[in-house]
């Protein structure tokens, strides 16, 4: 049986920099489930269903990787799916505190699953979804940060929020 492993997020949206992690992880685990987090009290920049399709078509070429959405507990999510693994992404020390929280808890929670830090290449450790979507509201370049659907995704945002 092979080790299954949930790289969760919320993915508003995917940029190149969750997705060198998901190559990572993909080299590391014979599944990973990028699993989007419906969270009903925030509501992203793009809706949950966007962000899921973004994700299927930019991982495309990554045959172990399965995109999905979930609610509630992530360790229970993870128990449903069979994953004993969680990947999450350390780029800098500012994401430290928060992610050690997390792994902790969610250790408490369910002492079976592991959580596993992955870093980016070099390029990506200053990249997040929340500077691309300020870039690109901007009117700033994008190219290389993110995939080309998303590229295309922030253009169309962009137009939308002009006209309002
Ligand atoms: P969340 O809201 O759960 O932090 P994100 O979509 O922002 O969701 O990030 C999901 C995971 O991917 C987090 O572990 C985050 O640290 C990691 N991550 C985000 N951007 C990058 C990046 N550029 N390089 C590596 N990991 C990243």
């Amino acid at each position: 049986m092979g080790v299954k492993a949930v790289y969760p997020g919320s993915f508003d949206p995917v940029t190149n920099g969750h997705l060198d992690l998901m190559q990572r992880a993909s080299v590391l685990f014979d599944e990973v489930v990028v699993a989007v987090l419906k969270n009903p009290g925030k509501n992203g920049a793009f809706p949950l269903s966007q962000r899921v399709s973004l994700l299927q078509e930019a991982t495309r070429g990554l045959p172990r990787v399965r995109v999905d959405s979930f609610a509630g507990l992530l360790v229970d999510y993870a128990s449903q799916v069979g994953a004993r693994v969680i990947v999450r992404g350390l780029r800098a020390v500012s994401d430290f505190e928060y992610e050690f929280q997390m792994a902790l808890m969610n250790r408490r929670l369910s002492a079976e699953i592991e959580t596993v830090y992955l870093m980016p290449a070099e390029q990506y450790t200053y990249l997040s979804s929340g500077l691309v979507k300020e870039v690109a509201s901007l009117g700033g370049c994008v190219d290389g940060l993110v995939p080309a659907c998303v590229a295309r995704a922030l253009r169309e945002f962009r137009g939308k929020e002009e006209k309002s």
